[in-house]
């Protein structure tokens, strides 16, 4: 038997309703606020991460799914979404159109990660991106947006922000943070000497117990912000108290992603422990330029589906009911049956949702099939039936039956 690869899930006819239900909740938020979808190719050449996502982070060095193709190109499974939607933001000449451009996708995203509950090999992200516009008010708007979905599943979060300067303050606050950490440096993971080195900023998302306890007391980025980066992050805090949206400054949220300045952001589920991080963005002004194009502010953010659901459903959010059809055609003998499969294709091509017998089942064993996927109807067709030109509708709620014509069972279920 050949199994899924390790890290991926089936997502089954009986459950994919609980998907469909979470993207279209998106897509209409996405509505909401006037961004339309964007998609981009599943992979991209290795060199847009490498430089998009960056050099240092864990997505890079050692969570990416890249091969060599047929033709000898480097080709990567894209890790995230921001990356691909910049190339081609870049490459379709988006900042020469109208500003800002908005826009939203729903990936398949994939990273070479420890699988466990809620971290998976092959993932969904839903993501926002808004390019060309650095005001205060977009970076909130960004983080709406994200707050509308979240409180649409009825997702229960904390939001921690924060903010990481530019890349002015950010060198004053590395060179503090080195200072901070030289002394402890040998008790540091492997890991985080090379961030030291590389990234020092990086040190505070260390997931290790023995670094966390170093991280609680190192210098803050706040205190080391430019007054430019200040006001700005003053502003977002001001817009979301105009939009009524709570939050916590966290001074440790630093995001694993490279290419991040000022506003970052997480959301956090406040029913589930582990893997409680629903949800997480900011502010990339930085991004677009290094990878070739006209200097462009961005802000954006992407959610996990399948943390989405995870805490939708350990906290008993309300899903739709699965999908139902309105009627079973029963059919008593082979005649009858042929008389059914008539009227289902009449009924399907007026809409109403229809379903019929396959397996030459009885009509007692039609009934228990009907009544299993949730029927709301049962028409039976036998032979009186047949020679009336009538079916007998039951309606499988209340039981109650009734006579109706051939001719007058569209109208009937309209
Ligand atoms: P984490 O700290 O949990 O590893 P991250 O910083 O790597 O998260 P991002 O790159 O910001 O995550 O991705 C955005 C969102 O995608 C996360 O908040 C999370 O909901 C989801 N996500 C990230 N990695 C995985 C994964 N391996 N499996 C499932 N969902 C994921
Ligand atoms: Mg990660």
């Amino acid at each position: 038997m050949i199994n899924v690869p390790k890290g991926t899930k089936d997502v089954l006819p009986n459950e994919s309703y609980k998907w469909q239900y979470v993207e279209s909740v998106a897509r209409e938020t996405a509505k909401l606020f006037h961004i339309n979808e964007i998609r981009t190719p599943v992979f991209e050449h290795t060199e847009l991460f490498q430089r998009g996502v960056g050099e240092t982070t864990d997505v890079v060095t050692k969570e990416m799914y890249t091969f060599k193709d047929k033709g000898d190109r480097s080709i990567t499974l894209k890790p995230e979404g921001t990356a691909g939607v910049v190339r081609s933001f870049i490459e379709n000449g988006m900042g020469s159109g109208v500003l800002p451009a908005k826009m939203y996708y729903i990936i398949p995203a994939f990273r070479y990660e420890r699988p466990q509950a809620g971290r998976l090999r092959e993932f969904h992200q839903f993501g926002v991106e808004i390019f060309g516009a650095k005001d205060a008010q977009t970076d909130a708007e960004a983080i709406l947006v994200a707050d509308t979905l979240l409180k649409k599943l009825g997702i229960r979060v904390k939001l921690y922000i924060n903010s990481i300067g530019c890349p002015t303050c950010r060198a004053n606050y590395n060179r503090a943070l080195k200072e901070f950490f030289a002394p402890n440096l040998d008790k540091l993971c492997y890991d985080c000497k090379t961030r030291y080195e590389k990234n020092p900023l990086r040190l505070l998302d260390c997931k290790e117990e023995e670094c966390k306890k170093i991280n609680a007391v190192a210098p803050s980025m706040l205190d080391y912000l430019c007054e430019d980066c200040a006001k700005h992050f003053a502003d977002v805090k001001e817009c979301l108290t105009q939009a009524g949206i709570a939050y916590e400054i966290n001074n440790r949220i630093v995001r694993g992603l490279d290419y991040y300045t000022r506003t970052v952001f997480e959301f956090v589920s406040t029913d589930i422990g582990a893997q409680g991080t629903v949800c997480g963005g900011g502010r990339y002004d930085g991004l677009i330029q290094s990878l070739g194009g006209a200097p462009t502010p961005a802000v954006g953010f992407a959610a996990g589906i399948e943390r989405l659901l995870m805490v939708m459903q350990q906290t008993g959010a309300r899903l739709p009911e699965p999908e139902t059809p309105t009627v079973y055609l029963a059919g008593m003998d082979t005649e009858c049956r042929k008389k059914a499969f008539g009227l289902a294709a009449a009924l399907r091509s007026a809409g109403v949702k229809t379903e019929i017998d396959h397996m030459e089942r009885s009509i007692k064993a039609q009934f228990k099939y009907a009544d299993k996927i949730g029927a709301k109807y049962v028409a039976v067709l036998g032979g009186n039936e047949l020679a009336e030109g009538a079916v007998s509708v039951k309606n499988m709620l209340n039981g109650e039956s009734e006579k109706v014509a051939f001719d007058d069972l569209v109208t009937y279920f309209l």
